[in-house]
């Protein structure tokens, strides 16, 4: 592909972001994370999608690069927090047991100086805290400028807001990440989990991982657990929450609050 065709490419989605986002068809759907020993619902992952004029979601892998690279994310990325506080607001409307909810930040909203300050004024719009929220990183988000990533970190932790460190174990220093950051929770990246029950080597990684954060007061998440021999593993390997389609898939905000109400 040409660096033209790139160029035209990146703009053409640039340009369905910028429409979908004016036009009112940013959606957030919810993603159930479960305590591994109880299987209650302990925190939610907002997770974007984009609805496209004909009505089909388009998925986030397609479209945050070319919001991060025009700078769409800054607006992109409040439209999403806004979202999960009106669906917390409606948590507690329903008066449903409310889980945390953990939203996704990418490289370029974690360097911008004024995104504490955003997050704030959302909040307080919606007569929320930042304590009913947490933010998901990753290691090559936070080291692209660790002295800005460590400001708004301890600026979000002081307030309430947990941090997790997500897709752990796929950078170049991931256990470096571990000391250098203050974080509450290590998700394991899928790619540990795909083959856990026949690579013995994975089961090595994840009891290590497991090992290493029980040290560092920090829970374990298992991300993308599909299967029941998988759960039966993360769970034998003392991981501390489950994340993945053998549980749910990201519900919609009405589906979310219909499985609340049933966990
Ligand atoms: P992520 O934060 O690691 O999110 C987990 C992804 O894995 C989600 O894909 C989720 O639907 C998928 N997943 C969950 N369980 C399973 C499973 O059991 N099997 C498989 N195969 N997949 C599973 P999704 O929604 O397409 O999001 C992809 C990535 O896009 C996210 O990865 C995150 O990096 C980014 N993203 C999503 N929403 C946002 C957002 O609001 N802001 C930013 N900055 N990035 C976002
Ligand atoms: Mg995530
Ligand atoms: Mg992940």
């Amino acid at each position: 592909m040409s660096i033209e065709q790139l160029n035209l490419m990146r703009n053409e989605t640039e340009r369905m972001i910028w429409k979908a986002i004016n036009d009112g068809r940013v959606r957030v759907v919810f993603q159930p994370v479960v305590c591994a020993k109880s299987l209650k619902t302990i925190s939610l992952e907002a997770l974007v999608r984009i609805e496209s004029e004909t009505g089909e979601m388009i998925s986030p892998m397609v479209f945050i690069p070319a919001a991060e690279q025009s700078g769409l994310i800054r607006t992109l990325g409040q439209e999403v927090f806004r979202k999960c506080c009106e669906f917390a607001v409606s948590l507690r409307e329903q008066q449903c047991e409310s889980p945390r909810i953990f939203v996704n930040l990418s490289a370029k909203q974690m360097q911008d100086s004024d995104l504490y300050h955003q997050l704030v004024s959302i909040t307080e719009s919606f007569d929320l805290k930042l304590s009913d929220f947490g933010f998901e990183i990753t290691e090559s988000s936070a080291m692209e400028d660790l002295q800005i990533a460590l400001k708004l970190m301890e600026q979000l932790r002081s307030a309430g807001a947990l941090f997790s460190l997500d897709d752990f174990g796929t950078g170049y220093a991931s256990l470096s990440c571990l000391s250098d950051l203050p974080l509450d929770v290590v998700k394991l990246d899928r790619s540990f989990i795909t083959g856990i029950t026949d690579k013995p080597v994975s089961q090595v990684i994840v009891r290590a991982v497991v090992d290493i954060a029980s040290h560092s007061h920090l829970t374990v998440t298992a991300e993308g657990v599909e299967t029941k021999a998988q759960c039966q593993m993360v769970q034998d390997l003392n991981v501390t929450h489950i994340q993945g389609f053998y549980f749910s898939q990201p519900l919609s905000a009405a589906d979310t609050l219909q499985w609340l109400s049933k966990s």
